[in-house]
């Protein structure tokens, strides 16, 4: 039965809709175009895609079990998230072996009604120099061992550049569909474009963990603003960046290569994997001050980067959806076209979450 759904705006990948309609059938877009006669208030967009969330208000990826899972599920719903990227921090390589496992028990539970989780993505541990929050004593060199025997749930890991190989594995990884990001990094310019020749595709929270650009040794940051083969991703929660940087970052980039993401850890219970943190009222921290992930949700990203950097509603829209859905490949999420996935968010005038469709149920 196919479902019409009308609205002021409808934010689609070729510009937005005011007003539109989208037609739903079988869990599927079937139509998009502009609406005639009166429409309600609101604002379609597609579901986001976040593609790093250690966990959520008080509970923690690495040690998610059972129902803890649909609690992320109602958590990620309410911020509009529609697919994302369960993620684990650095930590002993044989302590990734059981939560994978239950990534990917989560990952295989029907489908229907909930948020997909689109793969995991492992931070860590084959970082660079800037470890930031990660434990310093499990930041190790490339394991061929592990890298090989890697279970087929992970979709994304971030790495540092600068390590021995990098270029033959990240070659690797992306032969095996695996999207390859790199971040926590001193690395040089030459060495963050050698990376991208190799297939690294994403650069993790842009500006974080990483030295500042500097005009003559340009690094990770001058690589990432300037390689059009690499998108960045930013957490947009005004407290790892300055919303000028926001604007920069928009700028030199493009829409199309810019990612939100959270970066989101469970920070009203402290924990992050093995890692304790203190929530200071703005972002989680160690207890040097060291920035932990954020409290951040994609919701408050995407109303922080319209609010505060200037962006557009629809460039906004395409780094919280489509963006990070082209860099894991999925072609029928993250945009509100024919054939898409009915994953479909309605906002209100402020930009608040008021409904949410996944495959054209409606869960919100
Ligand atoms: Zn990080």
């Amino acid at each position: 039965m196919t479902e019409t759904l009308a609205a002021a705006r409808v934010v689609t990948p070729a510009g937005v809709l005011a007003p539109g309609v989208v037609e739903v059938d079988g869990g599927v877009i079937t139509a998009v175009g502009s609406a005639t006669g009166p429409v309600p208030a609101r604002t379609l967009v597609p579901g986001f895609v976040d593609l790093q969330v250690n966990g959520i208000d008080d509970v923690d990826v690495a040690g998610a079990r059972g129902t803890d899972w649909d609690r992320l599920d109602e958590l990620l719903v309410a911020q509009g998230v529609t697919a994302w990227c369960p993620t684990l921090v650095t930590n002993a390589l044989d302590s990734f072996a059981a939560p994978l496992a239950e990534i990917a028990g989560a990952a295989a539970r029907p489908p229907d009604g909930r948020p997909a989780i689109a793969g995991a993505h492992l931070e860590g541990p084959f970082l660079g120099a800037m470890h930031g929050a990660h434990p310093h004593q499990h930041v190790v060199p490339f394991d061929d061992a592990f890298l090989k025997e890697l279970p087929p749930v992970v979709r994304l890991v971030t790495l540092g550049p600068e390590q021995p190989g990098a270029p033959a594995v990240i070659a690797d990884l992306t032969n095996r569909g695996i999207t390859v990001a790199l971040g926590h990094s001193a690395a040089s310019f030459d060495e963050v474009a050698a990376a991208a020749g190799a297939g690294a595709s994403l650069v993790t929270h842009c500006f974080n963990g990483m030295p500042p650009l500097h005009h003559r040794e340009p690094g990770m940051v001058g690589a990432a603003l300037s390689d059009p083969r690499l998108a960045v991703s930013l957490i947009a929660d005004l407290v790892h960046v300055h919303p000028a940087a926001l604007t920069i970052a928009f700028r030199a980039k493009g829409a199309a290569r810019v990612v939100l993401v959270t970066d989101a850890v469970a920070w009203r219970s402290h924990t992050v994997g093995d890692i304790r943190v203190r929530f200071d009222g703005r972002a989680p921290r160690l207890a040097d001050g060291t920035l932990a992930g954020s409290a951040l949700s994609m919701d408050r990203a995407l109303r922080n980067v319209v609010g505060h950097a200037g962006i557009g509603l629809a460039d906004a829209v395409r780094a919280a959806a489509t963006t990070p859905a082209d860099l894991l490949g999925l072609a029928d999420r993250g945009r509100i076209e024919v054939g898409a996935r009915a994953d479909v968010v309605a906002l209100d005038d402020d930009l608040e979450v008021a409904a949410v469709r996944i495959g054209g149920e409606r869960v919100r």
